[in-house]
């Protein structure tokens, strides 16, 4: 049942006047349940609610921490049907996405779970003492990772669950040991009650303690402002907009004591298609460039919206063979009119550019809030000269640049703004020959892909979802995969403190059993009583 409620730890509250409503893309119409935002008062509980579950969240053990998210899971799949229901009827998303979505939500939640157990994440670091050392004896220093506090998450719009409440953002929180408040994404908020009722009854299944988890209903500026301002939320995680998380960016650097903004924004993942990859195989990559820029109606941050290749007959025929791709396909549902809306306006500016060409556009009759995918094509010299076409137009959309030559081509990658991803096709040895353009290709970007598409994250230790700003906000961390968890985290060194005393991850006995680093190496076993000799020695 949707209560339209804020949950401030496990109370539902709903004490203000301004309400909203979500809404259905595919039927064009609101949805019935009216949500309630947060007050000042409820968005002060939350705060003070996370501060002091933090004082007892941050001393759970790893297998606490790790019974709570799979506890999240579990909830999570008890709900069921009326959950999935919830997220098509809020995102216009279909049904089958939204099983997987689930899936690599729990998968997350799980994959997190087993890291804490497992333990080395920690970085647990020992450096034992020498006392005899000359000219001074060293003292005895001892390392790990500990959590900085509560933490506000910003869910995305284009990903319901998996970059939501439950998503990412959160499971790297809690298992770093911080607390969590959720700005729930407005455009659905029923799906982020749903996903929040999951996580209270895991909390109180697993006694964790109150306040670990809020989740708040509001707009961005009025309660998400209040969010990162509050002198007690010491981190934000973010995923939506340059505008969004440029906004939220400044405000948490402008307060007295500033904290980290980890934002995930715009990119449009350039892919440059080097001409052998073209010479045999242009119809087989005008089929699958054709499926990954409209692969969930163009919705992913790691959407192909520029294709880079230099002219020539066989880029003609491959931009002739991804148009016929492309218009062969049935337009899909956007998340939301006013996202449709964007997409329109981005398109039709990038279309009106001078010396731009339209080579593809869905020509059917669309239904309200469906996208006509669309496929521009511009000469390299054009390009260059108009910031206005690497904008990101979010949707199915993509600009096809026609380059003069290999130099034009590393002009434009090092003209580019930062990117999650670039990918490319490329014959055999081919890639031998462009050692400029792959160079400047990994100075602009998080991940490279060889002979594939950007769309598609894994969600593994190797994975990189971030890069250069803007495509995120700090391009010394990832997004997605188990790093993710280092954003929430500090370094913490404790000297000469007793055994006794330390976190159990430090101690002399390693009762966990967990990988650490004592003097200089790497070993699963207690600390002799005859220390080893050290490595600086
Ligand atoms: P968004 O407008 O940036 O919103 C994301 C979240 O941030 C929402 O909760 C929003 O609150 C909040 N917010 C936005 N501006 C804020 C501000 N100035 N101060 C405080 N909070 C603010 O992004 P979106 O709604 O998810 O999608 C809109 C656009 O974002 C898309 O058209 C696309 O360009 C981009 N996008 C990019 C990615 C990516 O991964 N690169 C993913 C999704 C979307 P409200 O609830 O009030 O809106």
């Amino acid at each position: 049942m949707i209560t339209g409620k804020n949950y401030i730890g496990s109370q539902l509250k709903a004490s203000g006047d301004k309400t909203f409503k979500t809404f259905n893309p595919q039927l064009n119409t609101e949805n019935p349940w009216s949500f309630v935002e947060a007050t000042s008062a409820e968005i002060e509980e939350a705060a003070a609610l996370a501060n002091e579950a933090f004082k007892v969240y941050k001393n759970c053990t790893g297998k606490e921490k790790a019974a709570f998210l799979n506890a999240i899971a579990d909830e999570i799949l008890a709900i069921g049907d009326p959950l999935l229901d919830l997220y098509c009827a809020e995102s216009g998303l279909p049904r089958g996405r939204a099983e997987g979505e689930r899936g690599r939500t729990i998968f997350q939640l799980r994959s997190f779970a087993d890291m804490l157990i497992e333990g080395s994440w920690l970085e647990a670091t020992l450096d034992t003492a020498i006392p005899d050392r000359q000219p001074l004896p060293k003292e005895d220093l001892r390392k790990m990772l500990v959590p900085i506090g509560p933490i506000v998450v910003f869910g995305s719009s284009n990903f319901p669950f998996a970059f939501s409440t439950a998503g990412g953002d959160t499971a790297s929180a809690l298992a770093a040991g911080c607390p969590v408040i959720v700005k729930s994404h407005s455009m659905h908020i029923g799906t982020g009650e749903m996903v929040a009722s999951a996580v209270i009854k895991a909390a109180q299944k697993t006694n964790m303690p109150e306040g670990v988890f809020s989740n708040l209903i509001g707009s961005g500026v009025v309660v998400g402002g209040a969010l990162v301002s509050h002198p007690l939320v010491k981190g934000v995680g973010f995923t939506g907009s340059i505008k969004g998380g440029r906004a939220l960016y400044d405000l948490a650097s402008q307060r007295p004591e500033p904290i980290p903004v980890f934002a995930e924004m715009g990119s449009i993942n350039p892919v440059v298609v080097l001409p052998k990859a073209l010479e045999n195989e242009s119809k087989k990559w005008a089929t699958v460039y054709a499926g990954s820029i409209t692969l969930g109606t163009g919705q992913f941050c790691t959407n192909p919206g520029l294709l880079l290749g230099i002219k020539g007959e066989d880029l003609t025929r491959f931009i002739s063979e991804l148009s016929t791709e492309i218009e062969k396909i049935a337009p899909s549902c956007m998340l939301h009119p006013s996202i449709h809306a964007d997409f329109n306006q981005g398109r039709e500016l990038l279309k009106s550019q001078s010396g731009v060409q339209t080579v593809a556009e869905y020509k059917g009759e669309i239904a309200p809030n469906f996208a006509s995918q669309t496929l521009l094509t511009v000469e390299g010299k054009t390009f260059l000269e108009n910031p206005t076409l690497s904008h990101e137009v979010f949707g199915p959309f993509s600009i096809i640049v026609q380059c003069d030559d290999e130099a034009q081509l590393t002009s434009i990658i090092d003209q580019l703004a930062g990117q999650l991803t670039a990918t490319v096709l490329a014959e055999g040895s081919e890639i031998e020959n462009y050692k400029a353009v792959i160079a400047a290709l990994q100075n602009r970007v998080g991940r490279i892909i060889f002979n594939g598409v950007p769309t598609g994250v894994e969600v593994c230790p190797s994975m990189i979802h971030g890069g250069p700003y803007p495509a995120s906000s700090d391009s010394r961390f990832t997004a997605v995969g188990l790093d993710a968890v280092k954003r929430w985290v500090r370094p913490f060194s404790y000297q000469n403190w007793p055994n006794a005393l330390l976190p159990i991850e430090l101690q002399d006995e390693n009762p966990l059993g967990i990988l650490r680093l004592v003097n200089s190496k790497q070993t699963y076993s207690h600390i002799e009583k005859c220390q080893e000799k050290p490595f600086f020695a």
